[in-house]
């Protein structure tokens, strides 16, 4: 595929990978977590649109990989100076593989660091694609167990623990676990310490969490859809705490970090 569908392209970006980065969003994304803060990503790899301030405006904008690749060398002098580079994040960015390769690939032919986000929820053949192009893969654990993590956000957790081992295989490749911190989802005790054992038992030593925000509800209005999480308060300073301590304690360092 020679065109992908961006949502949004984010420069100067200092969460998502190390140094100063530009963060494309592919659109798109199986997965239907309640707290999405970026709702207009989901669904198909398709343009969409909102309303907002009472005009319609589209969403994701079809493109080749030069017109990206374009847009994305206008910061390339930052990417050298900060030791940054270029983060794929959607949505799924799985759901555009063909087109995420062969951008990633492009990158990496002129020595600009990668990075994707996923979640991992296809098959490993998907990642085995772009994985001879990426550097750094953000990969987000959520809901642990089997069958409220397919009820709840559809996900298929032995599809991920296959990615994310395989992942683990890659040599080339940094994996970096990251867990968003969602009340009455993610900060369960049964659910962290399930986390806790899945990184422990393959003797990783460092996680990103990050804690739940509300920065996401008014795309819900534009969307004209309704926000499940809006009455859910944001963690405490102390919760984030206590469960970052919870990690620490299993030999887990653990940075709070960006947003979900
Ligand atoms: S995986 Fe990310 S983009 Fe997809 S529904 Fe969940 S939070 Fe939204």
């Amino acid at each position: 595929m020679d065109r992908g569908l961006v949502f949004n392209i984010q420069r100067y970006s200092v969460h998502d990978g190390g140094g100063i980065r530009t963060l494309i969003f592919l659109k798109g994304c199986p997965l239907r977590c309640p707290w999405c803060s970026n709702p207009e990503s989901r669904k198909k790899v398709e343009p969409t649109t909102w309303k907002k301030n009472g005009k319609t405006e589209q969403i994701g904008e079809w493109c080749s990989s030069n017109e990206l690749l374009d847009e994305v060398l206008k910061d390339e002098i930052f990417y050298r100076t900060s030791g940054g580079g270029v983060t794929l994040s959607g949505g799924e960015v799985l759901m555009q593989t063909e087109f995420a390769s062969e951008f990633l690939k492009e990158l990496k032919g002129l020595g600009i660091p990668t990075a994707i986000e996923t979640t991992g929820c296809f098959p490993v053949e998907r990642i085995e694609k772009l994985a001879p192009y990426v550097d750094q893969v953000l990969f987000d654990l959520k809901i642990m167990g089997h069958s409220e993590a397919k009820r709840v956000i559809g996900v298929d957790p032995e599809m991920v623990t296959k990615n994310f081992d395989y992942l683990l295989t890659q040599k080339q490749i940094q994996v970096v676990p990251r867990i968003p911190l969602i009340p009455e989802y993610t900060t369960n005790e049964t659910n962290i310490q399930r986390l806790i054992h899945f990184l422990t038992v393959r003797r990783l030593e460092e996680v990103h969490l990050l804690p739940f925000h509300q920065y996401g509800s008014s795309k819900y209005d534009y969307l004209g859809w309704e926000y499940p999480m809006k009455k859910v308060q944001t963690l405490k300073q102390a919760e984030v705490d206590e469960i970052k301590e919870l990690f620490e304690r299993a030999g887990i360092l653990a940075n709070i970090d960006g947003l979900e």
